[in-house]
């Protein structure tokens, strides 16, 4: 059978315990080459055959694993992240439901959680935001014209921009048009958790000069939000000492 599994951001030790144990017994391993650290394919165990994904298309990849199948042995398909997001795997479920080859899917730390970590801020700050928006730009995938990111920017929630740090200047400009002003906080956060992480904090209207002055063209994510500002939050109702919970009574 398949296994999907989330390779983590970067450090090999993000990966979860049981990708861990997948990734070792694995007979064939598929990885996204292109982000996934290779440091994890030092867990493969010996005479596993290993693709990367990167220099295939999805007709390679289904041969591959259809190859290991008849091998009688299991396939471990590596995706950065977590594979559920912009990771290109519907479309290998439902050809591997066609082809009557079962999977499973384990999840794996996104690299937008690995960003949040790298700047110690929370998405979700009561008073500031209570959502947070995944989004890219269009490039050569299409986005839905109601998903632009002018639309999307109308929310003025917390915001995660993936795939798209070559294009900031249009980021910013469409950023503009929404509930963001050019003072609101922002970050570039190039390759969290790896040992070449950097960390650009900015703000919408500095955003485009300041990635071009630290060069950063790829392999980064954008983040937008007042969530990112020193302060302006509420308490947490949860772990305040006037609110009862299902757990605790109010002691004040
Ligand atoms: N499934 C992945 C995303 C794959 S799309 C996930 O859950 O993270 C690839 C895009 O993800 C990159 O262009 C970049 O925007 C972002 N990305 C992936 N790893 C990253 C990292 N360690 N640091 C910053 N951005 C990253």
């Amino acid at each position: 059978m398949v296994h999907f599994v989330g390779a983590g951001p970067g450090a090999p030790d993000l990966l979860t315990l049981r990708g861990a144990k997948l990734l070792s017994e694995a007979g064939c391993i598929i990885y996204a080459g292109s982000l996934v650290n290779p440091a994890l394919l030092g867990m493969a165990r010996e005479g596993c055959s290993i693709y990367n994904s990167a220099e295939m298309t999805l007709e390679q990849v289904l041969e591959a694993i259809r190859a290991a199948e008849v091998s009688g042995q299991d396939t471990v398909r590596l995706h950065t992240g977590d594979p559920c997001v912009y990771g290109a795997i519907k479309e290998q479920m439902d050809a591997l439901d066609a082809a009557g080859i079962p999977w499973d899917d384990t999840p794996g730390v996104s690299s937008f959680c690995g960003a949040a970590a790298a700047v110690g801020a929370e998405y979700t700050l009561p008073g500031v935001s209570q959502s947070v928006i995944i989004t890219r730009l269009a490039g050569r995938t299409p986005v839905p014209a109601r998903e632009s990111l002018a639309a999307m920017a109308s929310h003025g929630a917390s915001m995660v921009i993936f795939l798209s740090a070559g294009m900031l200047e249009k980021i910013q400009a469409q950023l503009l048009q929404g509930a963001y002003t050019p003072n609101t906080p922002a970050a570039i956060v190039y390759k969290a958790t790896w040992p070449e992480e950097k960390i650009v904090r900015c703000t919408v209207g500095t955003l485009a000069a300041r990635g071009a002055q630290a060069g950063i063209r790829k392999t980064a994510l954008i983040l937008v939000g007042d969530f990112l500002g020193r302060g302006g939050y509420e308490r947490s109702k949860l772990y305040d000492p006037c609110f009862t919970t299902e757990y605790r009574e109010a002691s004040q």
